[in-house]
């Protein structure tokens, strides 16, 4: 066999010598070799067990090596590898039957993309052409993918290096209570006025400029802000006021993160265009689409839709989407989600709160959970700067690394983001190490 056998040593040299790396300084780099993982766990080249609360990049929604999406993957492999994206293949359509019987309203075909940015850049060339409109508006923190376009409708510091030019991209600001810009003290204050802040937004700009509103259901890297009841639902409003096509991006908080198989139920909100990614196969390979509804679908009836991949709908990904979907109907992995949610990161979370002083804030739902990280809960300065780190932010995560605990982290925020399917006493280890990485830090800085 091919199969390369590197020793962890020699995998790291290699690794250094030849491989570029994603939004990183290339020579500071010291990236964990990852030799083995199962489940919720991961295993580092010198041996050590951790536990992935990361679910890598908030994609191994059903753990790492599943035995049913391995399966189908080896099963599809074996069978046919490959196709053109102009021919009809079994994976893909079982793929979009399955994908389009779980997505609301009548989100009933898929356009296939390779991951969640060109999902995004897909979706928005869809409305322009809907509308016959140019202008995309988007919200600050938020992330939309890394290239052209979905990195300029992007509303967080990876935007500003690439910040030169994709015309017509406006951001606007979406509630966020616990830093309300809108000086809103109540939930329900912070929803009006957001949805005032855009409706004015639209005048300022101009309606019929405008092709689509993009906008993740819960914004996620930049801070799982769980939206307040009735605002994507009043967004949902303001675009059917004025035809402007609305973009649900689930390309993180979708297939059951967020213990719904997608966010927008949440505010029973029915989008136009719904793009996914990640969690659709959990990532076992790259695979990414466009849920598309009747009305918008039947503009490209007669018309050529001007748009395509080579590996759009690809058997092999597609066979690990129809094998996701399935284990996550038949093992309710949805429903888990949500009670291990409420049930307890919710109550776990809010107790550690109580006894860390650096909690400014928990929130979440599902398995999607962030811990605002503050010097100072009076004036919830954070503990690491917008777009920066900071040694206390860093020791946490290095002390729960050490402890065998593996959290996503993005500025002042700890995210605790497992895999769906990870147990309940799995969860309350991870809080465990949370609590006592936090003790340990708290005490070297006091
Ligand atoms: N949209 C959201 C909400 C995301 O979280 C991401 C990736 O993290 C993307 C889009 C981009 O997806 P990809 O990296 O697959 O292009």
């Amino acid at each position: 066999s091919d199969l390369v056998q590197l020793s962890p040593e020699d995998t790291h040299a290699l690794d250094r010598r030849h491989v570029f790396h994603s939004w990183s300084a290339q020579g500071a780099l010291d990236p964990m070799v990852i030799t083995k993982a199962e489940g919720s766990h991961v295993w580092d080249g010198a041996g050590n067990r951790l536990l992935d609360f990361t679910s890598q990049l908030v994609f191994t929604n059903l753990g790492h090596q599943h035995p049913r999406i391995v399966a189908a993957i080896q099963e599809q492999a074996a069978h046919l590898c490959t196709v053109a994206p102009q021919h009809a293949n079994a994976a893909r359509s079982e793929a979009a039957r399955l994908i389009t019987s779980h997505t609301p309203g009548d989100l009933n075909r898929v356009f296939f993309t390779n991951g969640g940015a060109d999902a995004n850049e897909h979706a928005v060339r869809m409305a322009r052409l809907h509308t016959g409109r140019h202008k995309v508006l988007t919200t600050y923190r938020s992330y939309h993918g890394g290239t052209h376009l979905a990195v300029n409708m992007t509303g967080d510091p990876r935007r500003w290096a690439s910040d030169h030019g994709s015309a017509g991209t406006v951001h606007f600001f979406g509630p966020f209570l616990y830093r309300s810009r809108f000086h809103a003290t109540t939930e329900a204050e912070e929803c009006e006025r957001a949805l005032a802040h855009l409706a004015e937004l639209i005048a300022m700009e101009g309606p019929q400029t405008i092709a689509a509103i993009v906008l993740e259901s819960i914004p996620g890297t930049a801070g799982i802000m769980v939206p307040p009841p009735g605002y994507l639902s009043g967004v949902r409003e303001l675009c059917d006021q004025h035809g402007i096509v609305l973009v649900a991006d689930e390309v993180m908080a979708g297939f059951g993160r967020a213990g719904r198989w997608f966010a927008v139920e949440l505010d029973d909100v029915v989008p136009d265009l719904l793009t996914f990614a990640k969690g659709v196969n959990s990532g076992y390979v790259p695979l990414g689409g466009v849920a598309i509804n009747d009305e918008i679908a039947a503009t490209f009836d007669d018309r050529v839709y001007p748009g395509g991949l080579t590996y759009s709908g690809h058997p092999l990904a597609c066979a690990a989407a129809v094998a996701t979907i399935r284990a996550m109907e038949d093992d309710r992995v949805v429903e888990h989600a949500a009670a291990l949610g409420e049930e307890i990161f919710r109550p776990g979370l809010v107790e550690l709160a109580d006894r860390h002083p650096w909690i400014g804030e928990v929130r979440g739902t599902g398995a999607f959970w962030a811990i605002e990280l503050v010097r100072d809960r009076e004036t919830r300065e954070p503990l690491a700067p917008y777009g920066g780190a900071s040694p206390e932010v860093s020791g946490v995560v290095a002390a729960c690394k050490r402890r065998g605990m593996l959290p996503f982290v993005n500025f002042n925020r700890i995210h605790l983001v497992p895999p769906l399917t990870a147990s309940a006493s799995e969860v309350r280890e991870a809080i465990e190490v949370l609590d006592e990485a936090l003790s340990e830090v708290e005490q070297q800085a006091s």
